[in-house]
């Protein structure tokens, strides 16, 4: 399984760095974002190593497990409105090059989103 020792997400899915774990299963892993934009945010992750969702998209297994461990997620929470993002690139505010999704919900969302 492919990882990054520089990444400070694979380090997480590792359990090398504390991050507060709410869902995991075989494929995915997520946990509270540290800056949280909404009552629930936190980050769903594949456990191998891609830069971002279109890397992911390569290996249909890895993307489709990161999709059911979203929903997972969502089930285990009682989640029936969230909202789900990828960054992807820069210049659209990625920072962390592990693909994530961003879950979030609890509160009104406007659209489009800023
Ligand atoms: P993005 O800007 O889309 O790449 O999202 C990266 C997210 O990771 C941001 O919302 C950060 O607040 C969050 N983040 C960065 N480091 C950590 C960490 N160690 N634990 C949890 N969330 C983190």
């Amino acid at each position: 399984m492919a990882s990054d020792p520089d990444c400070i997400f694979c380090k997480i899915v590792a359990g090398d760095i504390p991050a507060e774990k709410v869902y995991e299963d075989e494929h995915a892993v997520a946990f509270a974002d540290t800056n949280p934009q909404a009552p629930t945010h936190v980050l769903v992750v594949p456990r191998e190593h891609f830069t971002d969702v279109a890397d992911l998209a390569r290996d249909p297994q890895a993307a489709a497990g990161l999709l059911a461990g979203i929903r997972a997620y969502a089930r285990q929470e009682g989640l029936t409105d969230f909202r789900t993002v990828f960054n992807t690139g820069a210049g659209v505010g990625q920072s962390v090059f592990h693909t994530h999704a961003h879950v979030l919900a609890g509160r009104p969302m406007g659209w489009p989103p800023g």
